[in-house]
């Protein structure tokens, strides 16, 4: 019988040519496969008779075959396969396809069939240009209905997957369900196996939606329950106090050479509050790139370094290590605290003089950094040497045993969803930090503005600081659409702010459903046409998701240090770092991008003194697109633009599940925070008579595929 846990392989309807494939795709059992959601659908429910009213309009009709044709076209390596279709109308109805003539052996002379596709016209034809298609006497898999269309992989097309899937179904009955009935009950929420089976196979709109918030909620659920869990463990820890030393810290402003924002002194001050008290701080700090976080986490270290204290910063990415070490170094000139920098590329230390002060201010003194090995750099750390320790999040991790580390800070900019942020807060308390009873306070530090309504839902119970607004020198960066008739334009302007002395990004969009082009194909060859026909006199480099993290490293070193005018990168590549030289930031496909998205990539530019472009390429005309792209040239406010980017398009986006290969198509329809809600009050309600979760088996199996899902890298 098959169940749940049949190995696909032993299915055998699936040929062994497929093996390879699904298992790069880690589906190996049938659950695998019925977990494996749509990420979109093709909506071809509207049927329609052969006629030109509905022409440009996308459309299921059902038919005779009336001809066949199949031509190969040796000079353009092609093959055309051609069939003419007639309904009831008698207006006929041509079909055309490409390298595809397999299709007339099911399709023959005198067979029934459907098709789903837009209705153009060539000539005086109506014609569908390669449409979905089925037999009549089948069930609508593919046609004449919402059509699941799912992740493809070379050979691997989303029509075989429904063909699998659809026998598949009866299996889901076997399925547990995770939820509890009665808050199914209560929420109007699908059970598993309806919802499984309209998620893959959709009845209709409403049916997919509901289907959709069923796992939305699952998420958010199993987030929630998580997040509590790992907050009850938390507050029973005690921590290290840190007396808030008012008059340390006033010199420090002070001497500052820019005055702070109230916004700044504001979270300053809160955090210094939290660090003083006996229990782990917990706290947020939510501010737009720019707004000036890294001042705030320096204050934060220093009073910590001030009692004697030490602190362990983490960034996401070995550069921006670096750039935090670099940063550091400059703003504690004059204080006698050491700062390292350990990741697998560099061990430096940056030394200060013992002054014997007991303010740590030294004057004139200019630091020394000296490269180490990594043993020498784990003693100093472990005999309390260094105050502040920097490096990627493995500094937590790895074999790093500190003496009395109180403080841990994560510059996470927004690399972690929520859920990793939580298992990552579980971290952190099993860190070595040299004390026995307490664990250190913690600041995570993310540069995606999160609306408050949305923060307050989802963070109720964590502290939040905001950054919401910035330091009063900033340009504002110039923001433009430029559709396909200027592009020409935008390229020598492009030109002239390199011969100006400038630098420019050029971003592309994830490809996402196209067969034809991988990620690294579109990357390549973008790359290859602007060294070519555009800019062939200019130095173009090339950073995509499929070079090595250390490869990656090394072009963006590059760009900083000026070797390359233009960096030519794909969205998936994380461009944090600062090129304060960057004076240009051009997206490609604007509209295929969220706008916290593309605000996010705004902001790697105007961090210099240079007046600073954001060029939008598009080649949409449809108004919904532009008037989204408006919002980018109206404001440069991160905190209104994820606020209207919520509304457009839901909360998914700011969890991270994205990412994480969750179903995010299920958050992104909701654009309601209630869910969210009662998410949160379940999840409590159920830990309040069952902390450990004891009663709930099937929600302690979810949580453990969950976490391994979300696992950090
Ligand atoms: P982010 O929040 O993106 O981490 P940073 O902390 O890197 O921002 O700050 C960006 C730049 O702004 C830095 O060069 C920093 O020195 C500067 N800066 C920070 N606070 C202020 C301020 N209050 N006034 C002027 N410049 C500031
Ligand atoms: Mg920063």
């Amino acid at each position: 019988m098959l169940t749940l846990k049949t190995p696909l392989k032993n299915i055998p309807k699936i040929l062994p040519k497929y093996h390879k494939i699904l298992d790069k795709l880690e589906l190996r059992t049938v659950e695998d496969l019925l977990s494996y959601f749509p990420f979109r659908y093709d909506d071809f429910s509207q049927t329609a008779e052969i006629s030109p009213k509905y022409l440009n309009q996308t459309v299921t009709i059902e038919g005779t075959v009336t001809k066949t044709k199949s031509a190969r076209i040796p000079r353009r390596k092609m093959t055309i396969t051609e069939i003419t279709i007639e309904d009831d109308s008698e207006i006929p109805l041509k079909a055309v396809w490409f390298n595809q003539p397999f299709i007339l052996e099911s399709l023959r002379e005198g067979t029934r069939a459907r098709l789903s596709g837009k209705l153009a016209l060539r000539g005086k034809t109506l014609q569908m240009s390669n449409p979905s298609w089925e037999k009549a006497d089948r069930e609508t898999t593919n046609t004449g209905c919402l059509v699941p269309v799912y992740g493809e992989t070379a050979g691997l097309t989303s029509k075989w997957i429904r063909w699998q899937l659809k026998p598949l179904l009866e299996t889901a009955k076997q399925m547990e369900d995770a939820i509890p009935y009665d808050i199914r009950q209560r929420l109007n929420l699908y059970d598993i196996y309806t919802a499984l089976v309209q998620i893959h196979f959709p009845e209709s709109r409403e049916k997919l939606l509901r289907a959709q918030k069923r796992f939305a909620f699952q998420e958010m659920f199993l987030v929630q329950l998580r997040t509590l869990q790992i907050k009850a463990r938390w507050e029973k820890n005690p921590a290290l106090q840190i007396r808030f030393d008012e008059k340390l810290i006033q010199g420090f402003v002070k001497n500052l050479p820019f005055k702070l924002t109230d916004a700044q002194r504001k979270a300053s001050f809160e955090i210094l509050k939290d660090l003083e008290k006996p229990t782990p701080m917990n706290r947020l700090l939510n501010g737009d790139v720019g707004s000036g976080k890294t001042i705030v986490a320096a204050i934060a270290s220093l009073q910590a370094a001030s009692s004697g204290f030490q602190t362990a910063i983490m960034a996401p990415t070995e550069v921006l290590a670096r750039q935090h070490f670099e940063s550091f170094c400059k703003i504690f000139e004059n204080y006698a605290i050491n700062i390292s920098l350990l990741t697998n590329s560099y061990k430096l230390i940056s030394t200060a003089q013992e002054s014997g002060n007991k303010n740590l201010e030294i004057e004139n003194y200019s630091r020394n950094v000296i490269n180490t090995s990594r043993p020498e750099l784990l003693e100093t750390i472990n005999n309390g040497t260094i105050q502040i320790t920097i490096g990627t999040h493995a500094i937590i991790q790895k074999d790093v045993q500190f003496k009395n580390l109180a403080l841990i800070i994560i510059d996470e900019q927004h690399r972690f969803g929520v859920a990793q942020r939580a298992y990552l807060q579980q971290e952190t308390m099993d860190v070595r930090d040299g004390q026995k009873k307490t664990i250190p306070h913690l600041l995570t530090m993310t540069a995606t503005p999160i609306p408050r309504t949305l923060a307050i839902a989802m963070f109720g119970s964590l502290e939040l600081s905001i950054l919401d607004e910035m330091p009063k020198n900033r340009k504002e960066i110039v923001t433009k659409i430029i559709p396909a008739k200027i592009r020409q334009e935008a390229y020598d302007f492009i030109r002239q702010q390199i011969q100006a002395g400038r630098q420019a990004f050029v971003i592309l969009p994830l490809v996402e459903d196209s067969k034809a082009l991988t990620e690294l194909k579109a990357a390549t060859s973008e790359h290859q046409r602007l060294s070519a026909e555009i800019f062939p006199d200019l130095r173009l480099g090339l950073l995509h998701g499929k070079l090595k993290s250390k490869e990656k490293e090394e072009v963006m070193q590059k760009f900083k240090d000026g070797g390359f005018d233009i960096l030519v990168a794909t969205s998936v590549v994380e461009v944090g770092i600062d090129i304060p030289n960057a004076s240009v930031i051009v997206i490609e496909d604007a509209d295929r991008f969220g706008l916290s998205q593309l605000h996010q990539f705004r902001g790697r530019v105007g961090r210099g003194e240079h007046q600073s472009y954001c060029l939008l390429f598009t080649n949409s005309n449809t108004e919904k697109a532009l008037e989204r792209l408006q919002a980018m040239e109206d404001t440069s406010d991160g905190f209104e633009i994820s606020q209207k980017d919520l509304e457009l398009r839901g909360p998914g986006q700011f969890f991270g599940l994205v990412q994480s290969g969750l179903p995010d198509i299920a958050m992104e329809h909701l654009s309601n925070i209630k869910l969210i809600k009662f998410a949160r009050a379940e999840a409590q309600t159920i830990l309040t008579t069952d902390p450990g979760l004891q009663k709930h088996p099937l929600i302690v199996q979810a949580l453990q595929k969950f976490q391994e899902k979300i696992h950090l890298e």
